[in-house]
């Protein structure tokens, strides 16, 4: 038994299989039958008692003066308190509320009592006592999530989707492989896999193949097909297939200390995606060139509360003593869209990923734009710091941007604190910003071009719906055009441009986009070798022939013929 998939990080894994069932977090608001209010009590009792235990489990191993023990602490307080628990068995008896309805409401009165004092550091408690209610609905709906403080080594996790914040705090070291019914190839989850090095495999309908809990599944993220109940041959076959996929990957490691450059002598500059000071260390240990893009947002999403500005510029001195003299490219912070952070609330948009994000939501709170500014300011003192602001459309917004960096070097002047120089760029995400380079880039020193996020503005298509993956891929006519529009711009100007959306790490553009002009790349970790020894394979004169042919094509079929060939 064996199903097809979308396969968004290589791999071969073998393992157990791990249901991650979704949390119901429903609210029932029928009014309770006389004859269903006793047993409702139960419920109710019986779900905290299950909650308590589940997270008294998740303190064993913590430090009990450790941030998440107390947190945890905190929480079980909470559902101990008697009062508490008397006014929601209140609301089941008088007015026969459902068990969830009465969690809903008590629990929504305590967080917005807490919301009514207007301090910062209380508006956390609040979102966590909404967290820990959602959890008790789900404990009474019977659907509380899989504690995965106890997963075994080698699971494979089955889930309908998993948000990027859900990935950070997966335990990775026994994850060996990941499906999803949902999720596209450039999704933020997908590129969080990709990074971590485990196979997935999304867009694919499992339940099908009604799975059990344990049961032994082989994810060939080659090929992209799961393998239920695989027979001794095919299980040998890819035992075999895993095992020359590491040979490979061992081989790649000849390349780490390389440089890029082409059977010809043309030179191009590989840059690391990351997300978090680890990869920072692997970036160098790649023998990458520095880092094209720190996507701060990605650190954040397990943090209880935003790192001030001593902290974050710690963490950035960190990240550049370990790049040893290489350039560090912060992203300031793109959180909305799929991206929430655990400590912002954000408010509910219909249209998220056309609403508040990146730029417009951190020029909305300087609260969090500031502190990240002056930390990188102070950085820029201690190493080559490149700060690079994301969704950024139109010259108003860059103009407010750079008035932001002034007032911050000014505030840095009061205060006596010592600063240095950035480079200053921007993603090109939008076609607008393709649009309108002109008048950005004299104010610039590079700009990275998105493709992820471009991608998905120009074809309308959501780069989290699997449906349009194929359809509408980065490799595309319209892309490759918009991407040599802003390389000819930027030559225009003199101004630095690089391309950090996962296209990048797609071997099979590599030629195109070189032959296209673009002297630097910045790379998904799990990739950057295999880049290096095509560029090290190449030829540059051949590729702008490609290319040139490439920008000629109508057609996504066409192109990717001419390139695949
Ligand atoms: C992009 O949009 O291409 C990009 C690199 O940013 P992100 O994937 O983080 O949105
Ligand atoms: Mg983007």
């Amino acid at each position: 038994m064996s199903l097809a998939g979308v396969a968004v990080s290589s791999g071969v894994a073998f393992g157990q299989a791990v249901h991650l069932i979704e949390q119901d977090c429903s609210v029932d608001f029928h009014l309770l039958p006389k004859s269903e209010i006793k047993p409702e009590k139960q419920r109710l009792t019986q779900a905290v008692k299950e909650l308590i235990s589940i997270l008294e489990t998740g303190q064993n191993g913590l430090e009990i003066d450790s941030e998440n023990f107390q947190l945890i602490d905190a929480d079980i307080l909470l559902l101990q308190d008697e009062d508490l628990l008397n006014d929601m068995l209140i609301a089941i008896e008088n007015q026969r509320f459902s068990a969830s309805l009465a969690v809903d409401r008590i629990f929504d009165f305590q967080a917005s009592e807490i919301e009514a004092l207007n301090d910062p550091i209380l508006a956390s408690r609040a979102y966590d006592i909404r967290c820990l209610s959602n959890r008790l609905i789900a404990s009474i709906n019977g659907t509380l999530t899989w504690d995965l403080s106890h997963l075994r080594q080698a699971s494979i996790l089955f889930a309908k989707d998993i948000t990027p914040a859900e990935f950070a705090m997966l335990p990775q070291q026994n994850i060996s492989g990941i499906i999803l019914e949902t999720g596209g190839l450039t999704s933020h989850t997908a590129i969080l896999a990709r990074a971590a090095g485990i196979p997935a495999l999304f867009n694919c309908s499992y339940q099908e193949l009604s799975i059990r809990n344990g049961q032994t599944v082989i994810l060939d993220a080659i090929s992209g097909v799961l393998h239920a109940k695989p027979s001794q041959e095919l299980q040998s076959a890819l035992r075999l297939k895993q095992l020359n996929e590491s040979e490979r990957l061992q081989q790649l490691l000849t390349f780490k200390d390389k440089e890029a450059i082409t059977q010809d002598g043309h030179k191009v500059a590989l840059y690391a995606n990351v997300g978090n000071l680890s990869e920072i260390t692997r970036t160098t240990e790649l023998g990458a060139q520095g880092v094209g893009l720190f996507r701060t947002e990605f650190m954040l999403m397990n943090a209880t509360e935003y790192p001030n500005e001593q902290n974050q510029f710690l963490l950035y001195c960190d990240a550049l003593h370990v790049l040893d003299g290489c350039p560090l490219t912060i992203r300031t912070l793109d959180i909305g869209a799929d991206k929430d952070l655990p400590f912002e609330h954000h408010a509910h948009e219909e249209n998220p990923a056309l609403g508040i994000r990146g730029c417009r939501y951190t020029l909305a709170h300087p609260e969090l734009l500031k502190p990240q500014l002056k930390a990188a300011l102070r950085a820029a003192n201690h190493g080559s710091i490149r700060l690079m602001f994301p969704m950024i459309n139109q010259i108003e917004e860059l103009d407010s941007i750079l008035q932001e960096i002034e007032i911050c070097k000014q505030e840095l002047v009061s205060e006596e604190v010592g600063f240095g120089d950035f480079e200053i760029g921007l993603m090109i995400e939008t076609p607008a910003a393709v649009m309108n380079i002109n008048s950005l880039l004299p104010h610039l020193d590079f700009v990275s071009i998105g493709t992820n996020d471009l991608t998905q503005y120009t074809m309308a298509a959501d780069r989290g719906n699997p449906q349009l993956t194929k359809a509408f891929p980065s490799l595309s006519p319209a892309i490759l055009n918009l991407i040599k529009m802003t390389i000819t711009a930027a030559k225009v100007f003199d101004v630095k441009v690089s391309l950090c959306g996962e296209l990048a790490s797609d071997k099979r553009a590599v030629a195109v986009l070189v032959g296209m002009g673009l002297e630097e790349l910045s790379i998904n970790l799990s990739s950057l070798l295999e880049i290096k020894s095509t560029i090290c394979d190449g030829n540059y004169n051949n590729w702008q022939t490609l290319a040139n042919s490439a920008l000629k094509t109508s057609r996504v079929s066409e192109l990717h013929e001419l390139v695949c060939n």
